[in-house]
């Protein structure tokens, strides 16, 4: 059952500040609603006030340019991203993503933002931004602040978002020379959310032949979308082939820190992370190849 509430909408983010401001102590900002509501149902939250936050249209766009590359309002559905144009010609990898993530409805009302601030570690789009390399920008009353993507994800469900602080947008540069930028998740039911998941981006040298630079990001193999650091380092400056696909797969298994649930073993899961980064590396890299 779902504790009484007192709802407010808000039109715009200097609105919604104001709010989060006035009632601080004990608010939830909600947007689509399809993560929060199904908390709010199990009683594991229970706010006192509830911001709307669905109409505030200055921060529902989907904007890029070739210096300053993607920016994604926090109030835009998964759905937009889906169906953008613009991300379709430049970031196609976000396509395919958002198509495997969860059903149309929920993505009609999923917001980029909701997603992100609830946090969850087998979310889809945690893993390929930070294969992008995306930053996010949150904003209290007094002041904006922009962080890596990688340092938001604080624990399970937890991010950097301080209590007064309003997610805005999500900021992705634009993509390197000869980059190329993998996603897939493994999972029971399609469209669920995944096992376990890899995003790769891989950027080859300037002769095409070996690894320049490369993120390796797993997701729901540790509390939060984890890159691999280790297997970032056996892949660069190396040829691709199957002795350095096999070290840079194992290693991903090995720094992953999956859990052990009734979904999947933390063995299996570790067999998993070890295969799909091995495809989402082989995957990226021909991507990247076939560019130049
Ligand atoms: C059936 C089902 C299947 C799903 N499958 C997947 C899947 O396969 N992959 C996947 O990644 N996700 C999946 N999800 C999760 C869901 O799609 C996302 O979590 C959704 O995008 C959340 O967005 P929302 O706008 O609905 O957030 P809400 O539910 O409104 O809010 C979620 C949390 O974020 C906070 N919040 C929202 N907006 C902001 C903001 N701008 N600033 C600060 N805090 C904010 C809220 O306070 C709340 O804590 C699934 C959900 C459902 C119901």
């Amino acid at each position: 059952m779902i504790h009484d509430f007192n709802y407010m909408r808000a039109s715009t983010v200097e609105e919604t500040l104001g709010l989060i401001d006035r009632h601080k102590d004990n608010y939830k900002i909600i947007c689509g609603g399809q993560s929060l509501l199904i908390l709010m149902r199990q009683g594991l939250v229970a706010p006192e006030y509830l911001i709307d936050i669905k109409n505030v249209q200055e921060l529902n766009y989907i904007n890029f340019d070739r210096k300053d590359g993607l920016k994604i309002g926090a109030t835009t559905t998964h759905r937009q991203i889906e169906k953008s144009t613009l991300i379709k010609k430049h970031y196609n990898v976000l396509v395919g993503m958002e198509e495997g993530l969860a059903s149309v409805q929920t993505r009609n009302w999923g917001t980029i933002g909701g997603n992100l601030a609830h946090a969850d570690p087998a979310g889809d789009p945690g893993p390929v931004f930070i294969a992008m390399s995306a930053t996010v920008k949150m904003a209290n009353k007094e002041k904006e602040r922009t962080l890596p993507l990688e340092e938001f994800f604080i624990d399970y469900f937890e991010t950097a978002l301080e209590d007064d602080e309003l997610l805005l947008e999500v900021q992705i540069p634009p993509i390197s020379p000869k980059t190329s930028i993998a996603y897939e998740k493994f999972n029971i039911v399609k469209n669920d959310q995944g096992l376990v998941s890899v995003a790769v981006s891989v950027t080859l040298s300037d002769d095409g032949l070996s690894c320049k630079d490369t993120r390796i990001v797993l997701g729901a193999a540790a509390p939060i979308p984890m890159r691999a650091k280790e297997a970032e380092q056996a892949l660069i400056g190396k040829k691709l082939n199957d002795r350095v696909l096999d070290k840079v797969g194992e290693k991903a298994s090995v720094e992953a820190d999956p859990v052990d649930d009734i979904h999947a073993t933390e063995m299996y899961r570790r067999h998993l992370v070890k295969s799909l980064t091995k495809r989402m590396v082989k995957k990226a890299w021909e991507q990247a190849k076939a560019l130049s």
